[in-house]
């Protein structure tokens, strides 16, 4: 029998649409880190983004169960979106039983940088060790985790655990620009796109 403590891993975010560089990092993440269980949270409102009145949160979550439930392990959870209201990290930690239960976070590179602006950063790194994947387009990404990293370490006592696996250049907001203007979206798996296209998503500037 392991004595290695249960790991529950948590992959947060919008999603307006999940797209194949979520999927990639989402993968790696389970191959390091290995969690006990892997959650899919999407968020009922991710804080400091303008809500988008041309997609539901249940649309979101039929999205991110089309995107990612074939991986093993991997569990869609709707928590956040159940709670409502602004979607705060530090609050889901609390409420999957953080710190008893051991949590590790995955997040994506612009967010790596950007967790000391996060609602009560002292709480989230107490609560859970946070991973990130780089990205291919900016080769001073390492250099500046590392920057941040002094900081979060000065500051939290913790610091983010960069992958090996770079991230692949992908972003909702590119793809929700290019299904307005009804350009191809190669990086939206096939099931999610004929979901999007059956329900009418995104079919407008906004
Ligand atoms: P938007 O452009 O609307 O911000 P997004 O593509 O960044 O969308 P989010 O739903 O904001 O997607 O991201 C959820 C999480 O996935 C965040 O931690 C984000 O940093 C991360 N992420 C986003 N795109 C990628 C990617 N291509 N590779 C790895 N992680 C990503
Ligand atoms: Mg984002």
């Amino acid at each position: 029998m392991s004595d290695t403590p249960a790991t529950v891993g948590l992959f947060g975010g919008s999603f307006s649409p999940p797209h194949l560089g979520h999927r990639h990092a989402l993968e790696a993440f389970v191959a390091a880190v290995r969690p006990t269980r892997m959650l899919v949270m999407p968020a009922a409102v991710s804080p400091g983004k303008a809500p988008d009145a041309r997609v539901t949160a249940a649309q979101r979550l039929e999205m991110c169960r089309l995107a990612f439930g074939d991986l093993p392990g991997v569990e869609i959870r709707d928590d956040e979106i159940r709670r409502g209201g602004d979607s705060y990290t530090v609050d889901t930690l609390i409420a999957l039983g953080a710190p008893g239960v051991s949590v590790s976070v995955l997040c994506g590179a612009d967010a790596a940088l950007a967790l000391g602006e996060w609602y009560r950063p002292d709480l989230l790194f107490a609560l859970a060790r946070f991973y990130c994947v780089s990205r291919l387009d900016d080769p001073a990404f390492a250099e500046k985790l590392q920057e941040k990293n002094r900081l979060y370490l000065d500051r939290f006592g913790a610091a983010v655990t960069l992958l090996d696996t770079p991230a692949r250049p992908v972003s909702s907001t590119d793809l929700r620009a290019a299904l307005a203007a009804g350009r191809p979206t190669p990086d939206l798996a096939p099931s999610v796109l004929d979901y999007i296209q059956r329900e009418g998503l995104y079919r407008h500037d906004r």
